[in-house]
């Protein structure tokens, strides 16, 4: 089970950056072809930017050619979690964070074997941790704060 994180909308502002406040809490969506992210092929782990719950492993991330960071899988189908959204006139699955409910980006059923499905995530949604394996133990960062 995943840990749940809880805070204010206020909260939330003061620690994120305006861009990652906009896009988690507000679900907005970064530019394609301009995130963090997208084309970066180190491996490593792709935490969620608001709480750091591992979300998503080098391991399952490809080139979608979307512009934005793409995975096929969850590290732990417990970290994120979907629900359907029907904004924009458009009926999509939402991808969120299962701990702290950030908005992360969509699913879409076109992505490659073995599991078919596409996350589509913001850059501005993930950060990234260089190394290899599977990181069970979160050591705590405490970098890109200032
Ligand atoms: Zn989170």
């Amino acid at each position: 089970m995943v840990k749940k994180v809880d805070k204010s909308e206020e909260e939330w502002k003061a620690e994120l950056s305006p861009d990652q406040y906009q896009i988690l809490r507000q679900k907005g969506t970064e530019r394609p072809f301009t995130g963090q992210y997208w084309d970066n092929h180190e491996a490593g782990t792709y935490r969620c930017a608001g709480c750091g719950t591992e979300l998503f492993s080098s391991d399952t991330k490809y080139d979608s050619g979307s512009g934005w960071p793409s995975f096929y899988a969850p590290t732990d189908p417990d970290h994120v979690k979907t629900e359907a959204d029907s904004s924009h006139g458009m009926r999509r699955t939402e991808v969120l964070c299962g701990a702290c409910n950030a908005h992360l980006g969509h699913l879409f059923p076109d992505g490659p074997r073995p599991t078919g499905m596409r996350y589509c995530i913001n850059s501005a949604s993930l950060t990234f941790v260089k190394g290899g394996g599977h990181g069970g133990h979160a050591s705590e960062s405490t970098t890109g704060r200032d």
